[in-house]
């Protein structure tokens, strides 16, 4: 009997466990799941390139590869046992992140007279079962051998999880303490760059013939949204560039990344930010790979928090004990892809909020939001406790409106696939919350835009995170006026519209959303977490001010919903 291991587009890693048992490895191009929706053409080049490169350097590493192109998944499976009458093999499966389809795809192989087994994700850093010593048992009725919980009922917040898995793993700890002695430094990542500052340059991987070939199929073959051209596509497709974008990402960006890990910045779409999402969410990378990286940086070149200024003047550079540090080539391996922007030898320091900062979004965020995930589904696609039901403004699609941070952050999404956690967060799902709308129509929006995006991962940071569809994972909603885009940003400086006006013609369309909003929720909001101080604005306002702002917010909405915000 012989067992294939069936490796699904976002299982890339070539040296998981699961290979190593395994005789043969089954690959399918399914077209049928691109059909479903627009998806930027981006995210697909992406996905089917990597796949094909995986495939081919499996092979080369002397893996027996059966790579087929399928209209379903069904279809494949059934090509596959027909090519092998006599040995039905057994297939085996990393249990896939997506809500229920692992048992989806068991039966669907079972109906085909074949069978499979699932086993562990190796591409998460926790299991089920470590969530599962750290939440107590689901509290939904029933759940799915996935270990899906189904309900909302209960709810999580990361920065106890966090904490666990830092115990838990010893990662970024002294023994029983911190590093560092504190377990956050966030209150030293929200600055804005000065004038002038420069970020790194994003690194570029050039799109090779394969990469090229399965671009030109895309755009030909699927309908698609957002910037169908190459020009600016730069995502890691293979494994050795995935580690060289970890590599540059360490040596180059890490040092300013907690500092301005919420700014954002006209015509920068990156900032300091990893871009690493694309390569983790495919599998290229480990998440053990980046935080082991950044740990080791830290180790090497760390300072303290908030010691370390990246200036573009900044040119020395000191290690941990405040010595200089020389001017040697980097640790990159010398086979390794170059990406530019690695060309300068100075070695930067890494200070503790970057290190931290970094972690906690991966070993945190990434890990929690994954099994909330898989304990909120299924109702955590359609939550909606704040009952929103507007479609989203045409701006969304078309990225035509005058307000700059919309437009800003629309057009990142239109051109790359991506815009930062704070642009997601506090433009584009912050708008969209207040403006109204329905959180499953965002969530759609979200996972088709982004070249990292998978539902997974889209529907606790749409849906719970950004629209409170759900309290599941936060006490409160991300709700904000312009106040917080102007203080976070220099998009205001340019925009139309004035954001020290909430009324009136020409005010900024967030002003007056957020009030309405506030008022419109108040039932399931004025309770919540930590809405008292809002809420004692909301009362400090007379009828007057709140009949303005009632006809602002109704021609803010009429004027989004017509294209002419
Ligand atoms: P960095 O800022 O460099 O962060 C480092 C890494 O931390 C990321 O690569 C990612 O792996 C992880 N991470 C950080 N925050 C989160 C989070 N909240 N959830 C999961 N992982 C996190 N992330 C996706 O991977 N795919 C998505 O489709 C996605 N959609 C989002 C939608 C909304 C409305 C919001 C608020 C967040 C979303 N995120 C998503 C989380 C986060 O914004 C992205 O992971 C991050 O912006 C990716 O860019 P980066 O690699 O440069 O991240």
């Amino acid at each position: 009997d012989t067992t294939t291991l069936w490796l699904l587009g976002d299982q890339l890693h070539p040296d998981l466990d699961a290979l190593e048992d395994a005789d043969d490895v089954l690959m399918i191009e399914a077209t049928g799941f691109a059909d479903r929706r627009p998806y930027h053409p981006h995210k697909l080049t992406l996905v089917f390139s990597a796949m094909r490169h995986v495939r081919d350097d499996l092979r080369e590493r002397g893996h027996d590869v059966t790579y087929l192109r399928a209209d379903s998944f069904g279809d494949g499976i059934e090509t596959f046992l027909a090519e092998r009458p006599d040995a039905t093999p057994h297939i085996e499966l990393m249990r896939p992140a997506s809500h229920g389809a692992g048992d989806r795809l068991r039966e669907l192989v079972e109906e085909r007279g074949g069978s499979l087994t699932l086993r562990e994700n190796e591409l998460f850093w926790t299991t089920p079962a470590d969530w599962r010593e750290w939440a107590g048992e689901p509290a939904g009725a029933g759940g799915t051998s996935d270990g899906d919980g189904g309900s909302t009922d209960r709810t999580y917040r990361q920065e106890g999880w966090y904490r666990h898995v830092r115990r838990e793993t010893g990662v970024l700890m002294d023994g029983d303490d911190p590093v560092g002695g504190e377990w956050n430094y966030d209150e030293l990542n929200q600055e804005t760059p000065p004038a002038g500052w420069t970020p790194p340059e994003r690194p570029r991987f050039e799109p090779d013939a394969l990469t090229r070939e399965t671009h030109e199929w895309v755009v030909e073959r699927f309908d698609t949204w957002g910037d169908d051209s190459l020009d600016g596509f730069a995502w890691p497709v293979t494994r050795e560039e995935a580690l060289a974008a970890l590599d540059t990402f360490v040596e180059r960006r890490l040092p300013a990344f907690g500092r301005y890990e919420d700014a954002m910045v006209e015509g920068e779409p990156f900032l300091a930010h990893s871009l690493l999402s694309p390569a983790i969410n495919l599998g290229l990378l480990d998440p053990h790979e980046p935080v082991r990286a950044v740990e080791a940086a830290y180790e090497e070149r760390g300072v303290d928090p908030g010691a370390y200024d990246p200036e573009p003047s900044e040119a020395t550079t000191l290690d941990a004990f405040g010595d200089a540090v020389g001017t040697e080539e980097g640790d990159a391996a010398e086979d390794a892809p170059t990406a530019n922007g690695s060309e300068s030898t100075e070695r930067p320091p890494v200070p503790l909020n970057a290190v931290e900062g970094f972690i906690r979004q991966v070993i945190g965020w990434r890990e929690f939001t994954r099994h909330v995930y898989r304990e909120a589904m299924p109702e955590m696609a359609e939550a909606n406790q704040l009952d929103q039901s507007r479609s989203l403004p045409p701006a969304y699609w078309d990225g035509d409106t005058d307000m700059t941070c919309l437009s800003e952050a629309v057009g990142h999404v239109r051109e790359y696939g991506y815009a930062h956690h704070i642009e997601r967060l506090m433009v584009l799902s912050n708008f969209a919350l207040i403006y109204g709308t329905d959180p499953a129509e965002l969530n759609e929006w979200f996972h088709l835009g982004f070249v990292d995006a998978y539902h997974w991962v889209t529907t606790p940071n749409v849906v719970a995170m950004g629209s409170f569809g759900t309290d599941v994972l936060s006490s409160k909603p991300y709700a904000s006026s312009g106040n917080y885009v102007n203080r976070m940003s220099d998009y205001c400086a340019s925009c139309p519209y004035t954001v020290s006006r909430t009324t009136g013609e020409g005010a900024c369309p967030f002003n007056a959303l957020y009030w309405d909003f506030l008022k419109e929720n108040e039932e399931t909001l004025r309770g919540t977490g930590r809405m008292g101080l809002m809420y004692s604005h909301v009362d400090n306002k007379d009828d007057e001010e709140w009949a303005e702002i009632r006809e602002r917010a109704d021609r803010v909405r009429e004027l989004a919903a017509e294209g002419d915000v």
